[in-house]
């Protein structure tokens, strides 16, 4: 692949291949671009970089260690297991690290007030958290009924001073929750920024989103080599969005020999009976389609529109998915992995019972990929992304699941 990848992609109107672009009224071109012109700036200042920098070091905790899991490889007898251990980030996952990219970026722009939305509340709490470093007023839409399921993400957010505004109208989850944060940013966008989550939404996002997201990559890249001389032979992610798996995949992208591979969520269906609105395996079985702003691969109803989807874990369970994510895999640089529920809490605690690490149900779906296929493949080597850590999980998989099997 072509050494300059990272520049080369998206081109300047955001496209990566077909995929991406922006599908929006023109109203919010303008803004669109006014970000995307304060982005240009700052990522090539050296004042910018230093303080993200800064930022990283002192206040997230980076660089996130990777760690071998001994007792995992041991077990399993074949390929040997590493984990980058973004858990370790302040917040507890991999979304800190674009939350406080894009929060010194509205900083830059003068801005007062982030706006987003949530569903789980992690992209919430992680907006929250960057608001309250930088001094900046935050707002937050979440559906009502998301608010009533992860109640202790929204009490975390309001002790970090965000405003939560319930979300009251269709289905009252994530998507509704979009849109009612586009209609609150648009309102006053001269004063606030719009932080979006992942990969996705409009140009210029999915490409500042991924920029701020390399960093997991760039030291994964560098510890691994240090750690075991070599390249790992497997990196393996989740995919909701696809902001932590572009983030790790970006170090090795130009390395053809190590095989991407990003796991979907199969959720209550099996792999020989798949039932829509059971799973949300965008890349799996999607089509091209555009849904908030961005051309990419999407699941769809009957009729054409967002189909419905599921998943355990609520950071995986989106219709669409980054259009990086998109053109990776339809040039065959990145492959897709298929895990269900089922799987993905074996994995969540062989984790946490073998290694002592509780890992977030959207990570152990990664992990539960990495186990399945370790067996066959002594001698080699598979990096884990561990994109965040169980803590929010624990409640609703002792509930359902008790405390596994010894
Ligand atoms: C939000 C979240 C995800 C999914 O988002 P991506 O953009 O696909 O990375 C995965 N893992 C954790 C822990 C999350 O909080």
């Amino acid at each position: 692949m072509n050494i300059s990848y990272l520049k080369q992609f998206p081109d300047s109107n955001g496209f990566f291949g077909k995929f991406g672009g922006s599908f929006i009224p023109e109203v919010i071109k303008i803004q669109m671009k006014e970000i995307n012109e304060a982005y240009e700036l700052i990522a090539q200042n050296s004042d910018f970089i230093a303080e993200l920098r800064k930022i990283r070091k002192h206040f997230q905790g980076r660089p996130t260690p990777i760690y071998f899991a001994h007792n995992l490889t041991k077990k399993y007898g074949g390929a040997g297991i590493y984990l980058k251990r973004e858990d370790l980030n302040h917040t507890g996952a991999h979304k800190l690290n674009h939350c406080m990219g894009e929060g010194l970026l509205a900083k830059f722009m003068g801005k007062k007030k982030l706006i987003a939305e949530t569903g789980a509340g992690q992209h919430g709490v992680a907006l929250a958290t960057a608001a309250a470093y930088f001094g900046m007023e935050c707002e937050i839409h979440m559906g009502e009924i998301d608010i009533e399921k992860e109640y202790p993400n929204v009490v975390r957010m309001k002790i970090l001073g965000a405003n939560v505004v319930p979300v009251s109208f269709g289905a009252k989850t994530l998507k509704e929750a979009v849109d009612s944060a586009f209609e609150a940013y648009l309102k006053d966008p001269l004063s606030s920024m719009y932080a979006i989550g992942s990969i996705v939404g409009p140009h210029p996002f999915p490409r500042i989103v991924r920029d701020f997201q390399t960093i997991i990559g760039i030291e994964a890249k560098e510890q691994f080599i240090e750690m075991t001389g070599e390249l790992p032979d497997i990196v393996t992610a989740c995919v909701g969005g696809g902001s932590n798996a572009i983030g790790i995949f970006s170090g090795f992208i130009e390395d053809d020999c190590v095989e991407l591979v990003g796991i979907e969520p199969l959720g209550k269906s099996n792999i020989d009976n798949v039932k829509e609105g059971e799973h949300a395996a965008s890349l799996s079985y999607g089509s091209e389609g555009q849904m908030h702003g961005f051309n990419s691969i999407m699941l769809k109803d009957k009729d054409g529109n967002p189909a419905s989807v599921y998943s355990i874990a609520s950071g995986l369970d989106y219709p669409s998915v980054g259009p990086e994510q998109a053109y990776l895999n339809s040039i065959g640089r990145t492959k897709v992995g298929l895990v269900n529920d089922d799987e993905a809490i074996s994995a969540f605690f062989e984790l946490s019972k073998m290694e002592g690490i509780i890992p977030a149900i959207e990570s152990s779906h990664a992990l539960a990929y990495a186990l399945r296929i370790a067996k066959d493949l002594k001698g080699k080597k598979i990096l884990v992304n561990l994109s965040g850590r169980g803590d929010k999980d624990i409640d609703f998989v002792v509930k359902n699941y008790g405390f596994g099997k010894n």
